[in-house]
């Protein structure tokens, strides 16, 4: 019984670059839209005066069943899909002024990402944003869709300089993978079907291209990581651990570390609402019973024992600063890891990370981070908490910063490093 293996993708463009017509139009032309929704957009279209033909496609992506992100105070919505060959979900990214947030958040969990071009402008001091953005939030796969070829006459000329353009930039993000594809999203051209206008384009259609390529499921060989959301005691005779598997697997039997705390365990059932598992791996929720009476609490990490997640109250991160009010050092804020909360500072940003070439400069004395900048900082948190470098572990390193009075996210970050400041 194999399941279709799932692609998690993000959209990253300026607004108007076409990427809600590209979805839509890409859903229509596989039929993958369902009924009620095409319906909807035919009688909306005719409704606002379009003429015939002229749907407008963007519709069609609010239309899809949508999840939104819990505890965060960001809206991204995953939407999902399938064709026969795989599943996708797609994070939509809305919004101007915080562009940037949602991108960010949606670029976190994603495999890949797809960066909207407008062939008439050419790579932009935008599209070099988004993609170090992109690589920086550990997305290793990148689609560069170089979109409206109709109003450039579909020269293969001006597309194949993007394409040189864009590889040339991107050396330094070390991308994994990188597909370049001209586009035409209000007429389909390359989405589903192959263009008849571009001939001399001989890759895929960008759909055939998502279905299959190929990325590694780096989270199911990683260590195993259990952030624990809850503590799950109906009676006397039950004492439950609930979270969502991060990385790795489980057996009963399993020794497990429970961090910060280093206590040794073995792992007794799995529980799920449809029974025992007699295994489990990254990407499932499930229920753990442990042999012996431990203490755990929320927020506590369960970690393979042989790869442990490491415990300390210093980190060295990055963080990308989302609010107006630029970052003030020594401030006291809640900081969210996995399931823990735990009041931290911020007490240095020691650089700047140019966002068009992502490189590290110095900040000068005095100097902080504003508003959609990127810094390494270090940070000083009031309990020790357990957790990776975000490089290893995207669910177990990345946190947020909240402001204690708005409760407004006012950060994400990667953790580099962890130490104990009594080391
Ligand atoms: P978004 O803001 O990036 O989601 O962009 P939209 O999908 O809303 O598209 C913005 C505008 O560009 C709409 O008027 C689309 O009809 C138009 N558009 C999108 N793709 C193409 C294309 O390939 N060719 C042309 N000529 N127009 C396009």
């Amino acid at each position: 019984v194999g399941e279709k293996p799932l692609l998690r993708f993000i959209t990253c463009g300026s607004v108007d670059d076409g990427k809600s017509t590209l979805i839509g139009r890409m859903l229509y032309d596989a039929d993958l839209a369902p009924d009620d929704v095409i319906a909807a957009l035919e009688s909306d279209s005719k409704k606002h005066g379009t003429q015939g033909e002229a749907l407008d496609f963007a519709l069609l992506v609010d239309g899809l069943a949508a999840e939104r992100e819990q505890g965060i105070t960001i809206d991204v919505a995953y939407r999902y899909f399938a064709t026969d060959k795989r599943k996708f979900i797609v994070a939509d990214t809305p919004g101007h002024e915080q562009y940037t947030r949602n991108m960010a958040v949606g670029a976190s969990t994603a495999d890949l990402a797809i960066l909207l071009v407008d062939a008439r402008k050419g790579i932009l001091p935008q599209t070099r944003r988004h993609s170090v953005i992109t690589s920086m939030f550990g997305v290793r796969h990148v689609v560069v869709a170089v979109n409206k070829m109709d109003l450039v006459g579909y020269s293969e000329e001006v597309f194949r300089k993007i394409e040189r353009d864009f590889r040339v930039f991107a050396e330094h993000l070390r991308f994994a993978s990188i597909y370049v594809a001209p586009l035409v999203a209000t007429n389909g051209d390359n989405l589903v079907h192959r263009s008849a206008e571009m001939p001399w384009h001989d890759g895929p259609p960008l759909l055939s291209y998502l279905e299959g390529v190929a990325v590694e499921d780096a989270m199911r060989i990683a260590p195993f990581r259990m952030p624990v959301q809850w503590v799950n005691r109906p009676n006397l005779d039950f004492r439950g651990f609930s979270g969502f598997i991060s990385g790795g697997n489980i057996q009963p039997g399993d020794i497990i570390r429970i961090q910060p705390a280093g206590r040794d365990t073995r792992v007794e059932r799995i529980v799920t609402f449809d029974g025992d598992l007699d295994s489990a791996v990254s990407g499932q929720s499930v229920t753990v019973t442990l042999a012996e009476e431990i203490d755990v609490s929320r927020g506590d990490l369960l970690c393979s024992p042989v790869s442990p997640a490491k415990a300390g109250d210093r980190l060295e991160a990055r963080l990308l600063w989302l609010v107006r009010e630029p970052l003030a050092i020594g401030k006291s804020h809640l900081l969210k890891i996995g399931a823990k909360t735990t009041p931290a500072r911020v007490t240095a940003v020691d650089a700047r990370i140019e966002i068009e070439t992502g490189l590290a400069t110095p900040l000068a004395a005095g100097e902080s981070l504003a508003f959609n900048e990127i810094g390494e900082a270090r940070l000083s948190l009031e309990t020790v908490v357990a957790c990776d470098p975000y490089v290893e572990n995207r669910e177990t390193g990345g946190f947020i910063l909240i402001d204690r009075v708005t409760n407004e996210t006012i950060a994400v970050g990667m953790v580099k490093s962890v130490a104990a400041s009594n080391e």
